[in-house]
């Protein structure tokens, strides 16, 4: 399931206790001369659908966010690069949500190296704040 194409009704009928919550995070940056911005995104995106399409009934999928922390990329002109704190921030605001519904299986994908010390904040930060999640 795609949250992006379900009705809230839809979402409301979803058990909570079998749902698991697919997000996954990417990047917009340069990947070389001979590869597209949305590398990562299009990665990431390609695993969420492949997981979906193996557990329709069991996965919750949100749409792949496609920025990520590049600062080390940003001489590359076209690459958009979000600071920890905000990518922090903003996985607590989409984890706070979903926990608001009831949905406490959170599964975070990445597809960017770059991202891997904020995900580490993000999951003690959360664990610490919503036990059990
Ligand atoms: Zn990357």
């Amino acid at each position: 399931m795609f949250l992006e194409t379900m009705k809230w009704s839809e979402v409301a009928g979803l058990s909570r206790e079998e749902t698991i919550v697919v997000c996954c995070i990417s990047a917009m940056e340069q990947h070389s001369l001979h590869l597209p911005m949305g590398t990562d995104y299009f990665i990431g995106s390609e695993l969420v659908k492949r997981l979906e399409a193996e557990f329709p009934e069991r996965l919750l999928c949100l749409p792949t966010i496609w920025f990520g922390s590049s600062g080390h990329h940003m001489d590359f002109p076209g690459t958009i690069s979000i600071s920890s704190h905000n990518m922090v921030q903003m996985l607590g605001d989409i984890a706070r949500s979903l926990h608001a519904h009831g949905f406490g299986k959170l599964l975070i994908l990445n597809s960017h190296g770059g991202n891997r010390s904020l995900l580490a904040r993000s999951v003690q930060e959360l664990g610490e704040e919503i036990p059990g999640l």
